[in-house]
This record gives structure tokens, sequence and C-alpha cells, in this order.
């Protein structure tokens, strides 16, 4: 197996996966998506709603808000309360507004600063003159199998394409380096060359062009990752606290195994 950074910037991480299967490359999707916890409103008391979003929608926005995910909280079922209502699994974010106003991110006031909106400039709700809007709602860790509330990130990933070119079918390339949307394909030495084969989408338009020279596949065993995180926590502490639980998950399995 081998890893390869290919980009870090703004929440968003590539990198190329190689020499593993694909299930393999798709346990490490799934458990970023659905089983890295992650902290997110998941219950909201309204005092007062004199908006014009009802309370059900106004929970709903506030769930979908994402939260910075401070370290050191315990899971509700891990957690002695019980109730998953005490500083160390809970975090209450309360607000108390009159109109006219458009309430933000910022405007929640988390009894931990640490899990504060992704976003404070993100708008939920606006307040017309004279309403008032009163609440108290409470973020826990969670996960992304329960709830999209806690889905930390969108992760993808593609096979690498394999390009074949027969340097003998053609003269002239003209039409199969014009067809490329990626701008891919050069012409070097009176033959075509592929520049950089990590941008091919596989849409087939060289083949659709070329169908005589040209032939597109993909490598099975090469993956290219894209984890885009929603700021709940850096990108790479989502790949890192992945692969920790797959691990763990395993060192269990092969404990229990060892018990027969
Ligand atoms: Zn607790």
């Amino acid at each position: 197996m081998d890893v390869e950074l290919r980009k870090s910037r703004n929440g968003v991480l590539k990198f190329l996966l190689k020499d593993v299967t694909p299930a393999f490359a798709n346990s490490i999707r799934r458990t970023i998506l659905q089983g890295v916890p992650t902290m997110a409103i998941d219950e909201v008391e309204v005092e007062k709603n004199d908006s014009v979003m009802s309370d059900e929608i106004l929970a709903h926005r506030l769930g979908q808000t994402p939260l910075v995910t401070p370290e050191g909280y315990l899971l509700p079922s891990e957690c002695d309360c019980l109730e998953g209502r005490c500083p160390n699994c809970s975090v209450d974010l309360s607000l108390q507004v009159e109109g006219p106003s458009v309430i933000r991110g910022e405007d929640l006031d988390p009894s931990d600063p640490e899990a504060s909106p992704v976003e404070g400039n993100s708008p939920i709700v606006r307040l017309g003159e004279g309403q008032k809007l009163e609440f108290n709602a409470i973020a826990r860790l969670g996960f992304g199998e329960d709830h999209a509330n806690w889905q930390p990130a969108i992760v993808s990933y593609k096979y690498m394409s394999v390009i074949d070119i027969d340097q003998d079918a053609r003269d002239d390339w003209g039409e199969c380096v014009e067809s490329c949307p990626e701008d891919i394909l050069a012409i070097k030495n009176d033959e075509m060359v592929v520049t950089d084969i990590e941008k091919c989408t596989m849409c087939e338009a060289c083949l659709e062009a070329c169908p005589d020279a040209i032939d597109v596949g993909e490598d099975s065993s090469q993956f290219i990752f894209r984890v885009e995180s929603t700021g709940t926590m850096p990108p790479e502490r989502l790949v890192s606290r992945a692969i920790e639980i797959l691990k763990g998950k395993c060192e269990e399995f092969t404990e229990q195994m060892e018990r027969f």
C-alpha cells in the first residue's frame, strides 16, 4: 500500500491510495462518513418562536449547522450521566433575540466556545420587527450513520484511469487531442501522450473521437480520494480517526477470535 498526498487546501484533502482493493478503499470512505463521531445540535428546547419558521424546521436547520468538534467529549452512551445532558457529553447553545434581525451562526452562545458554528456568517432565520426568538440547543457527539447532522464530510473516490494509445493507428492526432475536455492529451515527438492521467474523468470523449486508436479503462487498485470536510474537523484528522476506528474494530475482532 502507498499513499501520496495530492492537495490539502480550504478543508479539502486529495490523496492517491495505491495497491489496495476496492473493498478496502470503500471501508475507509464509509468509516469517514458514518463512523467518526462529531458534534452537532441534537435537541432544541424552544421557549419562544415568533418567526415565520416552525419549531421543527428551525430545529432541523440548527441540526444541519456544522459545529467545530472539540476534543475530550464523551458519547452520550459512554457518559455516566446517562442522559446526554452534562458538561462531559453535551454543549448548550442558547439564543435570546428580538427582531428585526437575521440570526446567524455567530449569534448562538455556546457553553464551550470551542464548539462554535463553523460558519459564523451563515443565516439561520430572519426575525421581523418585534418578533422574539428564544431557545436552548443541545449539541452532542454522534455518528453519520444515525443522522446526516453528524456526517462530517463529503467523501468520494475514483479509480485511476488507464488510457491505452495505439501509436501506429494514426498519423494525425489532432481530433483526438482536441476531444479531451480536461485537456490532458498532447502530441510529443509525433506521438500522442497523456499529460496528467489523474485529471481524466473517464468521459470517454477521446474514445468516441478516435475509437481506432484509443482504449480507456481503469485501474481498480489505485484510487484518487477527495475528502471535503464540513469544517467540523480538518480532513486529515477525519481520515486519521477513521483509520484508528477501523484498526480498533479489527483488533477487537482478533481478540474475540482468539477466545475461541
Ligand atoms: Zn453526560
